[in-house]
């Protein structure tokens, strides 16, 4: 395999909090094999989640360290934390030839996208908006109401910004047509928008 070809393995998956991405990510990753980046972040750690496993909890200081350094495929700040993408462990798994997801925001996204074109970004989208609210409750992450509410009103501005800039856009109404139509599109079954 080229690398330009390995680098079209590279996906990205974006949408608003609370729409599925973990979800949906999780059995795409199942039912292809494929590698999920698990990102570093300096946000404070929920009881539901795992070192490691969700993400890579950081201090400030080492995250600006890991930037010095040069460590992050990309890099982004949200919801007032930083979010990375540690580039070694995705280069190893497109060299080995494997299909690679990255569950990241849409600043982020664009900074993957310009340095490698062939990246094919994938963003998933509520079927209402009031949806969102209820998914975000339903996590559990015991979140405060302000955190909750900058969420949603970021949204928007996230939605806009990915007609403009995303691949493909799929609706995330019933999970399993959500999940094939994404392993549609890594398979390159679907190539136009929804
Ligand atoms: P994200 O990673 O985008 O923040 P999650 O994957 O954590 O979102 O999902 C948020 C909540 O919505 C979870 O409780 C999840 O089970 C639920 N959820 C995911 N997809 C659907 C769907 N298609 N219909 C209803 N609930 C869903
Ligand atoms: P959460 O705090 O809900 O887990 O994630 C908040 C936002 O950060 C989501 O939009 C998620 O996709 C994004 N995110 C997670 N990891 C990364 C990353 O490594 N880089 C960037 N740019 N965004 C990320």
């Amino acid at each position: 395999m080229t690398k330009a070809k390995k680098q079209q393995n590279l996906i990205i998956i974006s949408g608003p909090s609370g729409v599925g991405k973990s979800t949906i990510c999780e059995q795409v990753v199942e039912k292809l094999g494929a590698f999920l980046s698990v990102s570093s972040t300096t946000r404070t750690q929920s009881e539901t989640e795992r070192q490691g496993r969700e993400y890579n909890f950081l201090p400030r200081a080492e995250f600006e360290e890991m930037i010095q350094n040069n460590d992050f495929l990309e890099h982004a700040e949200v919801f007032g934390n930083y979010y990375g993408t540690p580039k070694e462990p995705v280069d190893e798994a497109l060299a080995a030839g494997r299909i690679v997801i990255l569950e990241i925001d849409v600043q982020g996204a664009l900074q993957v996208k310009k340095i490698r074109p062939q990246t094919r970004t994938i963003f998933i989208l509520p079927p209402r908006s009031r949806d969102l609210r209820d998914r975000i409750d339903g996590r559990g992450r015991g979140e405060n109401e302000k955190t909750k509410k900058w969420r949603l009103e970021t949204a928007g501005r996230e939605i806009a910004a990915a007609w403009q800039h995303y691949d493909h856009m799929v609706i995330n109404d019933d999970l399993s047509q959500a999940v094939q139509e994404v392993i549609d599109i890594i398979n390159g079954k679907l190539k136009g928008q929804i």
